[in-house]
C-alpha cells in the first residue's frame, strides 16, 4: 500500500523545508512503516499563509457546495473503508474491529456536517422597545488550527475538520507524531474530491511547542480546536490568551462506572467490556474506575474474569484478535507501572498483569480490592486494565465517582429509574445508562471540569467554528 508521508500545504504535497523526517512505527512489531516529513517553523507559517489566503473565498462558497464536498469525502471513505482501517491499525496498533469501528465513526462526521452546513441558524426579531430589528448572522470564525491525539487518529480529526469546513473555515491539521499517516490519507481524500487549495493543510512540526505557539499567535488564526491531554491543553490555553484566540478543548478523562444493586448482570458485563476494552482501553471515555455494590461484587468479578479470559490480544491485522497493541512501548510501560504500583498498594491481581515480550502489547487485566484515592483511580490508565472498587452505599459511590478533577464521561448500570437518578448526580459531560458506548456524531461530545471546554458533534459542533454578528436595522 502506498502511504503519503509528506506535508500538505496550499494544495500540494511536499517534504519539509529542512529535509528532516521522523519514523512512524508499527507498535505491533516496532518496525518502521515509513519516515514522515517533519515541518519546520517556515512550513507552518506557509500553511497559515495558505489557509489565510483561501479563507475569504471558502467562506463565500455556497453552503450546499461545502456540504456536497464533505458528502463526497464520506462516499470515498465508505468505498475505501478497509484501506482506511488498515492505515489506522498499522500506525496505531488497535484491533481490526476497533479500526473498522473508528473508520465508520470518523466518516460519519463528514456525512453529519454535510447536512449541518445548510442549516446554520440565525435570528431576526424586533427589539423589546420596538425601535429596531435585531439581525443575528453567524459567520465562519476564520482560519482554524486543529490539533489531534494518536488514540483515535481518524475520528478526532474528522470531528474537527467536518464542522470547520462546513462552517466555511479554512484549516491547518496537526496530527500526533505517532499517527500522521491516517491524517495524510484523509487529507488526500479531501483533495481528491475537489477541496480547493489552501482550505485544508497538514503540518507535523518537530519540535512541536514553539511552531504551534507561533501559529496560534498569527493574527489570521482565530480558532484552536485541541484534543489531547489536560496538561498540554492547559499550556495551549495560555498561548491562546496572548492573542485572545477562541479555544475548544477536548481533554483527559477518568470515567467512573457504577454498578448499582439492581443491575442486570448480562447487560452490565457486556457494557463494562465495551466501556473499558474498546480501543484497548486507550480512550478518553474509557471506564477507568468500576464501583460495584457489595451485594453484586463477587458475581460481577467472576463473570467479568470469564469474559476477559476469552479475549485474545495480538496484532490488529490478525482479524481474530479482539485487543490490539498500545501505541508505543512507552505507553505500555506506563500502564505496567500503574498496575505494579496498585498491587504494591494492596490491590489484588485477578487476571493478566503482564507485558508481552515483543511489541507494545499488554494483557487484559483485572484488579480488585482497589482503594478509591490510590494512584490508579486518579490517573487515566489508557490501557486494557479494569480496576474494581467495592462500595456499600450509593451516596458513597456517587461521591467517589465525582471525586476527580475530570468530568468527561460516566457510566451507570442499574434498574432504570435508579440509574437515571444517579446519572443526574454525576459531574460529567456525558453519561451512559445501561450501555457501554455513547459516541455518536449526532450527539454533543465534551466534558466539564478539567476535561475540557466546548462540544463537538451534534448541532453544537458547528457553532464552535462560527462567530455571531449582530446587525441593527431601524424598524419602520
Ligand atoms: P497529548 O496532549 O500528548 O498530545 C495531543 C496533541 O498535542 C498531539 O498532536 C501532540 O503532538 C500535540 N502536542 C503535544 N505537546 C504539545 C505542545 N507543547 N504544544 C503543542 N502541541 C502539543 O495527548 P496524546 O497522548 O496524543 O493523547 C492522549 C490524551 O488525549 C489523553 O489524555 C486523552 O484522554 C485525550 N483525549 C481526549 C479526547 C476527548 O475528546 N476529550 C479524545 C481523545 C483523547
Amino acid at each position: 500500500m502506498t502511504l503519503l508521508a509528506d506535508l500538505f500545504i496550499d494544495g500540494m504535497w511536499r517534504p519539509g523545508g529542512g529535509g528532516e523526517r521522523f519514523d512512524v512505527i508499527d507498535p505491533s512489531d516496532l518496525s518502521v512503516i515509513t519516515r514522515f516529513a517533519a515541518a519546520t517553523e517556515d512550513d507552518c507559517m506557509a500553511a497559515v499563509d495558505a489557509a489565510a489566503e483561501a479563507q475569504t473565498s471558502w467562506a463565500a462558497t455556497a453552503p450546499r457546495e461545502r456540504g456536497e464536498l464533505l458528502r463526497a469525502a464520506y462516499d470515498v471513505l465508505t468505498e475505501e473503508v478497509e484501506r482506511f482501517a488498515e492505515i489506522i491499525v498499522r500506525e496505531n496498533g488497535k484491533s481490526w474491529s476497533d479500526a473498522i469501528g473508528e473508520a465508520n465513526y470518523a466518516k460519519e462526521f463528514f456525512r453529519w456536517f454535510a447536512e449541518e452546513a445548510v442549516r446554520i441558524p440565525g435570528e431576526y426579531r424586533l427589539s423589546p422597545a420596538g425601535d429596531k430589528r435585531i439581525v443575528v448572522d453567524r459567520q465562519p470564525i476564520g482560519v482554524s488550527l486543529l490539533i489531534t491525539p494518536w488514540n483515535f487518529p481518524a475520528a478526532m480529526a474528522t470531528r474537527k475538520l467536518a464542522p470547520a469546513l462546513a462552517a466555511g473555515c479554512t484549516t491547518i491539521l496537526k496530527p500526533a507524531r505517532e499517527t500522521p499517516l491516517t491524517a495524510a490519507y484523509m487529507v488526500e481524500v479531501l483533495r481528491r474530491v475537489g477541496l480547493p487549495s489552501g482550505v485544508v493543510n497538514l503540518v507535523t512540526p518537530v519540535p512541536t511547542a514553539a511552531p504551534v505557539a507561533k501559529m496560534i499567535n498569527r493574527p489570521e488564526v482565530r480558532k484552536l480546536s485541541f484534543t489531547g491531554s489536560t496538561e498540554v491543553g492547559r499550556d495551549l490555553l495560555h498561548v491562546c490568551a496572548d492573542s485572545v484566540v477562541s479555544a475548544s478543548m477536548e481533554l483527559g478523562g477518568n470515567a467512573p462506572l457504577i454498578v448499582l444493586p439492581g443491575a442486570d448482570m448480562d447487560v452490565t458485563v457486556e457494557g463494562t467490556l465495551l466501556a473499558k476494552m474498546r480501543n484497548g482501553g486507550a480512550a478518553c471515555t474509557a471506564a477507568n474506575r468500576v464501583y460495584v455494590h457489595s451485594s453484586r461484587h463477587d458475581e460481577f468479578v467472576e463473570r467479568l474474569t470469564a469474559e476477559l479470559a476469552a479475549l485474545s490480544v495480538g496484532p490488529g491485522l490478525d482479524r481474530s484478535r479482539q485487543v490490539g497493541a498500545l501505541v508505543s512501548i512507552a505507553e505500555r510501560d506506563k500502564v505496567a507501572a500503574l498496575v505494579e504500583t496498585a498491587v504494591s498498594e494492596g490491590a489484588t491481581l485477578v487476571h493478566g498483569g503482564k507485558s508481552a515480550e515483543q511489541g507494545a502489547f499488554y494483557d487484559v487485566t483485572l484488579l480488585t480490592d482497589v482503594r478509591h484515592g490510590s494512584g490508579i483511580t486518579r490517573t487515566e490508565i489508557f490501557g486494557p486494565v479494569v480496576t474494581v472498587v467495592r462500595y456499600d452505599d450509593v451516596d458513597e459511590a456517587v461521591r467517589m465517582a465525582n471525586d476527580t478533577v475530570y468530568g468527561l464521561m460516566a457510566y451507570v448500570f442499574g434498574e432504570e429509574r435508579e440509574a437515571m437518578a444517579v446519572a443526574g448526580r454525576l459531574d460529567a459531560g456525558m453519561v451512559a445508562v445501561n450501555r457501554g458506548v455513547v459516541s455518536d456524531p449526532a450527539a454533543p461530545f465534551g466534558g466539564v471540569k478539567q476535561s475540557g471546554l466546548g462540544r463537538e458533534g451534534g448541532s453544537d459542533g458547528i457553532l464552535e467554528f462560527l462567530e455571531e454578528k449582530y446587525i441593527a436595522l431601524t424598524a419602520h
